[in-house]
């Protein structure tokens, strides 16, 4: 019988949208209240004043602030594509761009390869968690999840 361990914390942020393709109503601008979780895994530090820690909660939330919540939040998320973006960022609004259709399942795996990619440029010798689950939620009943490969679990494996 195995066993796994992952730390989870939450955050929010609105954002606008348009999948400006789609064949309903999600083709006109609109918000959400966008909620993430985001998982980490690792080795549990066995001294100082992380003992006991896969990670602060502090340092947890920081980097959340940092990645997510501040280039995110009150943004308006694109793909680079749909007409109204080229007019908000005419006119100095917030633009965040994902790269591609901004659909849950799109912003969920950039989250999740953003976090890990920060993640990945830390030292290895201070910072000994990864990047394990993001999901998103864009209502409260519905949501996108990634979790990272089981071929890449390194710690015991937490998401399988
Ligand atoms: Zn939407």
């Amino acid at each position: 019988m195995s066993s796994s361990l992952k730390i989870v914390k939450r955050i929010r942020f609105h954002a606008g949208h348009q999948l400006d393709s789609h064949d309903g109503k999600c083709s006109n601008m609109h918000g959400h209240q966008y909620m993430v979780e985001v998982g980490v895994d690792g080795v549990i530090q066995s001294k100082g004043a992380k003992s006991g820690m896969i990670i602060d909660f502090y340092d947890f939330d920081k980097m959340l602030m940092d990645q997510i919540y501040d280039p995110m939040d009150h943004s308006f998320l694109t793909s680079g594509s749909e007409k109204i973006s080229t007019w908000l960022k005419k006119n100095d609004n917030k633009l965040y761009y994902i790269g591609a259709p901004t659909t849950v399942e799109n912003i969920s795996r950039h989250i999740f390869d953003k976090l890990t990619a920060h993640v990945n440029s830390l030292p290895t010798d201070k910072y000994m968690y990864k990047i394990c689950l993001v999901r998103v939620f864009e209502t409260p009943d519905t949501y996108a999840e990634v979790t990272r490969d089981a071929e890449e679990q390194g710690c015991g494996g937490c998401c399988g």
